[in-house]
């Protein structure tokens, strides 16, 4: 992969710390040469994510609550005004109040449907409006979903029915800047153990039941949802745009467990 990336610049959004997708996704990019810039959301956070960067040669962070605008809108100026063009965005970024983690969907509350749906899939759209005009070489965003958007996952309630929404303006977004050159894709990533992924209600046991049950007999690792983030980000993935790419041992596309496991 070295050189894969050289003269090309990435925007990391998501890094909480070194078990976080985006993490994952940062070294691939390193590793193939590009330049990184991260997004980080509060000092605590911060602290957290400056000596990583610093591990992959970045000196370029930013804060960025995707909640508030302003915030947004500031950390593309800064990028603007200190790289001046974009090549590829990824966006890592979810959340819903872990209470409604758990137990029936139809107890979502309007607040949290609101706040999981405006940080989780709108600000996907908003980091794409902006980012664009920087794209002035046409582009890679990719944002990461799962199969919960779909399929009904236990206790992901409100978070799968803001997956559904982001995987729709995935296939949106590519219509919209297809024609500058600027691809939009999203990976659909099985669990991995993170911070978010430990806010769902038996994360474990949905961790544990792919593993069992999944084609590949086996959970992904973050160097696998890296490696496709590189390939969405590059030119390997040149013609491809407004897909939900799985990295998760395939599981989607089975119907029942594996008979092995089964007593009948
Ligand atoms: P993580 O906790 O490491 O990352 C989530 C990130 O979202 C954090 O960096 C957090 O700071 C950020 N975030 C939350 N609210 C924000 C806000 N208002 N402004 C800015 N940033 C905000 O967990 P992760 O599992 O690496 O999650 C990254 C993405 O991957 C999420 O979209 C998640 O839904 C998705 N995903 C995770 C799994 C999994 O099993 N962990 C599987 C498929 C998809």
């Amino acid at each position: 992969v070295a050189g894969l990336l050289s003269g090309k610049r990435a925007l990391i959004m998501g890094v909480a710390n070194d078990h976080s997708i985006a993490w994952g996704i940062a070294r691939k990019l390193a590793e193939a040469g590009a330049e990184l810039a991260f997004t980080y959301q509060g000092a605590a956070l911060g602290k957290r994510v400056r000596p990583l960067a610093e591990s992959v040669g970045s000196d370029f962070l930013l804060p960025c609550d995707v909640e508030d605008e302003a915030s947004v809108e500031a950390a593309f100026a800064e990028i603007e005004q200190r790289w001046g063009t974009l090549d590829i965005v990824i966006h890592a970024i979810a959340f819903s109040d872990k209470s409604e983690l758990k137990g029936l969907y139809a107890n979502t509350t309007r607040a949290n449907f609101q706040r999981t749906m405006m940080i989780s899939c709108f600000s996907f759209t908003e980091i794409a409006r902006r980012a664009a005009p920087l794209m002035k070489n046409g582009g890679s965003l990719v944002t990461l979903t799962y199969g919960g958007s779909t399929r009904v996952m236990p206790n992901y309630n409100v978070m799968g029915v803001a997956k559904a929404a982001l995987e729709a303006s995935v296939r949106y977004l590519a219509s919209d800047f297809g024609q500058q050159g600027i691809r939009v894709n999203a990976i659909s990533a099985g669990p991995l153990r993170t911070l978010a992924g430990a806010g769902i209600a038996d994360a474990r046991l949905m961790f544990n039941y792919q593993k069992r049950h999944a084609p590949l007999r086996r959970t992904v690792t973050m160097e696998e949802v890296g490696g496709a983030a590189l390939y969405l980000s590059s030119e390997l993935g040149s013609g491809v745009t407004g897909e939900i790419h799985y990295v998760d041992s395939g599981y989607n596309i089975i119907s029942m467990p594996q008979p092995d496991t089964l007593k009948i």
